[in-house]
């Protein structure tokens, strides 16, 4: 059968034993053993004059190169926290050593069954595994998903309508109140910036990184669960991490066989997608080193072992963090509280800092907001007879509030779509205003800032700006693009790095 799905885990690439040679210590004579088993098959007795005693010849055995991986179904293809099915696949020969974890393929082989257990003490569960004949890695970007003819022009509906940025932010998370500016940055997050490589090799990443920093109960973990599911493709987790790899890649030994085996962690899995982590500021130390990479080179380099792998990254990270001491203090400068190095934060385009102060106004409209959502949710039957003496006013108010504007099925063809087909250029005029506020900030920076402001920031204009057009459809990037970015950029900058 062929199966489809993303490569979790590879093992090193070692010789097997297909047929075992044994030297009979009376006569001399070989005698060839074939090998299925993991043990090690002995010859009862030489095959020429039935001595029992003979040795194991490793030389002039025959063996094929082979190595174990792991497939797991698409993270895209899982919905509400379902947990991924995987299944070994045996690569032997030219077979093995041809794929790295993170890489999508389609793998032909045969299903078969083995007891669980080893050598004599064999039980009656049985693994499922692949032996695999063929496999090939697809390049695919948004392709799985099916955009009819009907959804196109919806789409181009919604991306010629005045408000649509306005569209778009209500659509994110309508259960959450205010965060408009954290809202916008995620849908430019989701549509992101054009890559580029250039004439001398280099290559730009489009993809944009955002960091929410914030006190306990702002909803930054309720934002994160919303973009998973609105995203085209996305991978969930947590800094701390359930598995082995974490965030990045790990080489491990196997707790089976003890071999060693090369792991992808999210970033890896989400490539081309957007990952979600919450909780980062908890991430291993390991991630750490190897995010500064992930992030800016949009590739994760494992050497370890006598593994070498250069897996790749390619996607936007959308971070979720608490300030040092738990909740932001009101005397210590906020960089200070932020528990990560000026390193690793520069590589974010947009920082949030997300202070939860009591202001009786906005409280009181948060409080309405929360209680609508609460007052009618999923009902039973009871609760549905006493929803229908709610008046129609309140119904009205309700999905105003709280229905996404744009169904979150069409807002993901829309993004997947987006991102397929178009790639915005600068226009003169965008970039004339582009350059006037990178100087401007380049003069207003704070002293001793943990952010600097360095070209990097001025790549990340440039991204968001490309984004904001691709909102539109639009293949020009305008000065209207740019104002936009200019906005949120300063809510994010003003906290941090300028005055
Ligand atoms: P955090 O991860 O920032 O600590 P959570 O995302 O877990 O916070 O949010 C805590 C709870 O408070 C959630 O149930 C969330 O829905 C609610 N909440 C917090 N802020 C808002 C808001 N602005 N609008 C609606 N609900 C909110
Ligand atoms: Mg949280």
């Amino acid at each position: 059968m062929a199966i489809e799905g993303i490569v979790r885990k590879v093992t090193e690439v070692r010789p097997r034993i297909v047929e075992a040679a044994f030297a009979c210590l009376n006569c001399g004579s070989i005698t060839m053993v074939p090998q299925e088993d993991s043990q090690l098959r002995q010859p009862f007795e030489c095959s020429k004059c039935s001595t029992k005693k003979m040795i194991f010849l490793p030389d002039s055995s025959i063996s094929v190169d082979s190595q174990r991986v792991k497939i797991q179904e698409y993270p895209e293809n899982l919905r509400g926290g379902e947990q991924p099915q995987t299944i070994d696949v045996i690569l032997e020969g030219d077979l093995a050593g041809s794929v790295n974890p993170g890489d999508r393929v389609i793998i032909n082989g045969i299903v078969r069954a083995k007891p669980r257990g080893l050598g004599q003490r064999k039980m009656t569960h049985m693994d499922l595994y692949i032996e695999g004949n063929s496999v090939e890695v697809l390049q695919q970007e948004y392709e799985e998903f099916e955009i009819t003819e009907k959804d196109r022009e919806l789409i181009m509906q919604l991306a010629a309508s005045d408000d649509i940025y306005e569209k778009i932010v209500k659509s994110i998370a309508p259960s959450i109140y205010g965060h408009e500016d954290v809202k916008l940055a995620i849908a430019l997050q989701l549509f992101g910036g054009v890559p580029k490589k250039l004439p001398d090799g280099t290559e730009i990443r489009g993809d944009i990184h955002i960091l929410l920093v914030g006190d306990p109960g702002v909803a930054k973990s309720q934002l994160l669960k919303y973009v998973h599911r609105i995203a085209p493709r996305s991978v969930y987790t947590t800094g701390k991490g359930t598995t082995t790899a974490g965030l990045t890649a790990t080489a491990v030994r196997d707790e089976v066989d003890g071999r060693w085996t090369l792991e992808a962690g999210a970033l890896v899995l989400a490539d081309k997608g957007i990952a979600l982590v919450d909780e980062i500021d908890k991430m291993r130390k390991e991630d750490t080193s190897a995010l500064h990479e992930a992030l800016e080179q949009q590739t994760i380099s494992v050497a370890k072992a006598g593994i070498n792998a250069i897996l790749k990254a390619r996607c936007a990270l959308l971070g979720a963090a608490n300030p040092k001491y738990g909740r932001f203090e009101k005397f210590t400068p906020v960089p200070e509280q932020i528990e990560m190095s000026p390193t690793l934060l520069s590589r974010f385009d947009l920082i949030f800092v997300l202070k939860d102060e009591p202001d009786e106004e906005k409280d009181k409209r948060l409080v309405e907001h929360i209680l609508y959502s609460h007052q009618l949710g999923e009902m039973t039957e009871k609760a549905k007879n006493v929803a229908a003496e709610y008046d129609e006013e309140f119904i009205r108010q309700r999905s105003e509030r709280i229905v996404p504007e744009i169904d979150p099925d069409l807002l993901r063809k829309y993004i997947a779509y987006a991102r397929k087909t178009v790639y915005p250029v600068l226009t003169d005029e965008a970039k004339e205003k582009i350059k006037e506020f990178y100087l401007s900030l380049r003069s207003r920076v704070k002293e001793n800032s943990p952010v600097p402001i360095t070209a990097r920031q001025l790549e990340s204009i440039v991204r968001l700006a490309e984004a904001s057009a691709r909102v539109r459809l639009s293949d020009r990037v305008e000065p209207e693009d740019v104002d936009r970015v200019i906005e949120i950029m300063m809510r994010s900058l003003r906290e941090i790095a300028v005055d």
